[in-house]
């Protein structure tokens, strides 16, 4: 398992530090966001470390995270009012916690365009 020590989300995803988890399996988990931009704001993050979307993230991996956005949907019950799946990437896709993680945003209306913020 590879894991890094000064990592946060390494840390919440492996239960070293606990969150408020809505959804787990053995290769991902996703909490709450600690400042959500939406209703529904949970991040999913694999329990691996990957830097971002632009790693090496193995297939099954990825297939978990789109398997995780489902059941999430369900759980919030957003599946039918939509939702929408972000993951930021370096300094200008405005990254700032280095470990791959997928915002699950929805419970409103958003912006059709993103706006410079993603959730505006
Ligand atoms: P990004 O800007 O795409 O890297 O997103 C990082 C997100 O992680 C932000 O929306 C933060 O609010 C959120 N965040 C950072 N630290 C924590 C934490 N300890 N628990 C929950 N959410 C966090």
């Amino acid at each position: 398992m590879t894991v890094k020590d000064d990592c946060i989300f390494c840390k919440i995803a492996n239960h070293e530090i606990e969150s408020n988890y809505v959804y787990e399996d053995d290769l991902v988990c996703a909490f709450r966001d600690m400042s959500p931009l939406a209703p529904t704001h949970v991040l999913i993050v694999p329990k691996q470390h990957y830097d971002s979307i632009m790693d090496d993230v193995p297939a099954e991996v990825l297939a978990a995270i789109a398997h995780a956005v489902k059941e999430i949907a369900k759980s919030e019950g957003i599946t039918e009012s939509g939702l929408r799946c972000v993951t930021n990437v370096g300094e200008d896709g405005g990254q700032t916690v280095k470990h791959f993680h997928v915002h699950v945003l929805g419970g409103r209306k958003l912006s059709p365009d993103m706006g410079e913020g993603f959730a505006k």
